[in-house]
């Protein structure tokens, strides 16, 4: 059977306009969210993952251009499929979207709530927006959501600002606030990043409790391949604006094919080795401004064929039904076999 896409990114072409000039930051980007599923974004900062996942919910600043063959195409509860780039900035439809069909948390909490309202003030107005409710039964549902991701005494932290809160119980309650609409799909931005680890493990575990209870599709950025590896189904390992590995989490992690992922894992603490010395990827990741030309990943890669990867594109080979790869090494393989 084959699964049902509800999220589908497809060839999205994104440049920032700056006093520089205009700066690539997503270069043919396309991958799929299937329902009821976790898609990791992983990478490290610059890759394109919350500027990718942003233009889902046409978030991101006002400076951005997207290509003309870039599609983002939304399959709604009722069915309907939407391009979401093709809607209007602030229109009806992209605000319903937004926080309605689509929820989203981020890494810091404070920047889904604002400081002056109480929790229950903003949870109230956010279900009755998407949600035909009365004032009474947004509360309601606000205190059930709140109980739901482990909130004590929610009935009295309703009625409280979010200073007040505790970080790991902000964290929670901004999940309360992004699942009280009753999302399809939900986009958690690094939610865990900011928290000691035992919170971190809690967070996890709701985040999956609620997916199953909710079935609901999440997209869940890190750059974090361990963390990654405990949540998602499916994983898009993304570098300098580039989708380079894509497939289930099990095909990527045993048998990860491109360099770069190769590389990630290595920066893995081994449980089982732990005398190994840790060998993050070499290099940083260069200025978008700086671009390099062919493969994007030529100027850090241990294995680079001269010649070839500072000059050509890899283009993607498809190892099985849902492994992909970005990288000459494959195709110089396929060609030889
Ligand atoms: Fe390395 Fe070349 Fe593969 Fe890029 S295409 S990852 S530079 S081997």
């Amino acid at each position: 059977m084959t699964a049902e896409t509800i999220l589908s990114f497809e060839n999205l072409d994104v440049s920032f306009k700056t006093d520089e000039g205009m700066i690539k930051v997503l270069d043919g980007v396309s991958f799929k969210l299937e329902k009821g599923r976790t898609l990791g974004l992983v990478g490290e900062s610059g890759s394109g993952k919350s500027v990718s996942t942003r233009c889902a919910v046409q978030l991101n600043a006002r400076n951005i251009r997207i290509g003309a063959g870039s599609r983002i195409v939304l399959t709604e509860q009722d069915g309907t499929q939407t391009d979401v780039l093709s809607l209007k900035p602030n229109s009806r439809k992209i605000r319903d979207i937004r926080g309605g069909e689509i929820g989203m948390i981020f890494q810091e909490p404070m920047a889904s709530f604002s400081p002056v309202y109480t929790i229950g003030n903003q949870m109230v107005e956010a279900i009755r927006l998407h949600r035909d409710a009365s004032k009474k039964q947004a509360r309601e549902l606000a205190i059930e959501m709140l109980r739901k991701v482990g909130i004590s005494s929610p009935e009295q932290r309703i009625d409280q600002y979010p200073g007040e809160l505790s970080g790991g119980m902000r964290q929670r309650a901004m999940i309360a606030l992004a699942l009280s609409t009753n999302p399809n799909v939900l986009i958690a931005d690094e939610p865990t990043t900011a928290l000691d680890v035992t919170i971190q493990a809690q967070v996890l575990d709701l985040m999956r409790s609620l997916q199953q209870e909710l079935e609901m599709s999440i997209i869940f950025i890190t750059h974090d391949l361990g963390v990654v590896s405990q949540v998602a189904h499916d994983i898009a390992v993304m570098y300098l604006g580039k989708v380079v590995e894509y497939g289930s989490t099990k095909e990527v992690l045993k048998n990860p094919q491109h360099p770069y992922t190769q590389g990630l894992l290595k920066a893995l603490p081994n449980v089982d080795h732990l005398e190994d010395r840790l060998s993050p990827v070499g290099g940083d990741i260069p200025s978008p401004l700086e671009r390099p030309t062919g493969c994007p990943f030529h100027t850090r890669c241990p294995q680079a064929i001269s010649g070839l990867c500072a000059s050509s594109m890899p283009a993607p080979t498809q190892l099985t039904d849902k492994h992909e790869v970005s990288c000459h090494l494959l195709t110089q393989q396929e060609a030889a076999s």
